[in-house]
């Protein structure tokens, strides 16, 4: 077929390319794990969401085969028509109460979480004041309510501040603040308890999407307001990362939200039901999680080693704890370049940069898995002191 809006999207594709910038995706013929087969060659992965190693746990797929066999392969409808489950409950429930909220509410991704719960709640008479870094669902989902819209610089309570006296002086309603709990690109926590003491002040509510952490940080894995000694109102969050990496989000909170939600959220709505093998497989991930000490410790220990492996080399990194570990670069090709000196080295990594970061602070993010072993990463912090060398990144 041709046509002048094809030619005009060639054109796109190619300026993309040209400026180095194209995505290229690795086909993986193995389950998800510390090593994974990528074009007949096992190489060590270091760039999954996979925190806890769950991704090809035999308790996940055993409880997704044996939901399969009980309740079938698919709902074909959406949950309010006839697509509920008692295992949708089920698992709305433990969320519910493993996160200290009065309810849950499952959506097909956190995508579609976060795409669906701001315009339910919030008219044009209140006001949302969202973190400049937050999650492009999160951005998405405040776009489309009538909410006035304000934004702080990434972690500024001053801006915050700033916002929120805005946000009152323009007479809004009910305010609320929306941030990630940890922020994907660069592992740095949001600084929670200052966040709660200005809504508190302000009398706005507080909203933290949770995906980098839940299963994993705090003393049980309740996420980052438990682990930062504070409490958000409304937390979402995802099945697809540490909670067994497949699909499914959620929203959790107090109970109206979520009722509401249930009547006027679109992708909940308008979407098909989550199918019974991931919701099975949710509560078994959520069982290994509420004993899952040593799955916690042997990540966090790994996280340790890996930051003081890569710093000892000379890399240059984003301090913190958190297992996403981000070696900073600067420009889009170098991170592009590593990237591939370091698959030839077996080890696969993905070099991230604008537009999913900012101009001029490319990197290469890894991040840490309990399926990692310690051999794994000494074998890849010897081919990144290799790699480094070798693109000038280190002297
Ligand atoms: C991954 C992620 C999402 C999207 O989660 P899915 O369940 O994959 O749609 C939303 N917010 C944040 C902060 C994320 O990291």
């Amino acid at each position: 077929m041709t046509h002048p809006f094809l030619d005009h999207l060639t054109a796109t594709l190619a300026g993309i390319e040209a400026d180095g910038l194209t995505k290229r995706e690795r086909l993986i013929t193995s389950p998800q794990s510390g090593r994974v087969t990528i074009a007949g060659r096992e190489v060590i992965n270091l760039c999954a969401n996979n925190y806890l190693g769950l991704a090809d746990h035999p308790a996940l797929i055993e409880a997704a085969g044996q939901a399969m066999a009980d309740h079938g392969f698919g709902l074909a409808s959406v949950r309010f028509i006839c697509g509920t489950q008692d295992l949708h409950r089920a698992l709305e429930e433990r969320l519910a109460r493993f996160l200290g909220m009065e309810d849950a509410i499952l959506f097909a991704a956190c995508f579609d979480a976060n795409g669906g719960l701001f315009e339910p709640l919030l008219g044009p008479e209140d006001a949302v004041v969202s973190d400049s870094l937050n999650h492009a669902s999160i951005i998405d989902g405040i776009r489309l309510s009538k909410a006035r819209r304000l934004r702080y610089e990434n972690r500024d309570l001053d801006g915050l501040e700033t916002a929120l006296t805005e946000a009152r002086a323009g007479g809004a309603r009910h305010i609320l603040i929306a941030t990630d709990g940890v922020f994907s690109m660069d592992g740095t926590l949001a600084p929670l308890p200052g966040i709660r003491a200005l809504a508190d002040r302000f009398g706005a509510l507080v909203m933290v999407d949770d995906c980098h952490a839940t299963g994993f940080l705090g003393p049980k894995g309740e996420g980052t307001p438990v682990h930062l000694g504070t409490r958000a109102d409304i937390l979402t969050g995802t099945l697809g990362k540490a909670l067994g990496g497949a699909l499914g989000g959620y929203v959790a909170g107090p109970q109206p939200v979520i009722d509401l939600l249930r009547q006027r959220a679109r992708p909940y709505l308008f979407s098909n039901a989550l199918p019974p093998a991931i919701t099975a497989a949710g509560l078994a991930a959520l069982d290994l999680v509420e004993a899952g000490h040593d799955l916690r410790a042997r990540l966090f220990d790994n996280a340790a080693h890996w930051r003081a492996g890569l710093t000892a080399a000379g890399f240059d990194l984003i301090p913190g704890e958190h297992p996403i570990i981000p070696v900073m670069l600067g420009d889009a090709r170098l991170s592009q370049q590593m990237a591939a000196r370091l698959f030839e080295k077996g080890v696969h990594v993905a070099g991230f940069f604008y537009p999913v970061v900012p101009h001029g602070t490319a990197r290469i993010r890894t991040q840490m898995s309990a399926a990692l072993t310690r051999d794994d990463l000494d074998t890849a912090l010897q081919a990144f002191a290799e790699a480094g060398r070798e693109t000038g990144v280190l002297a």
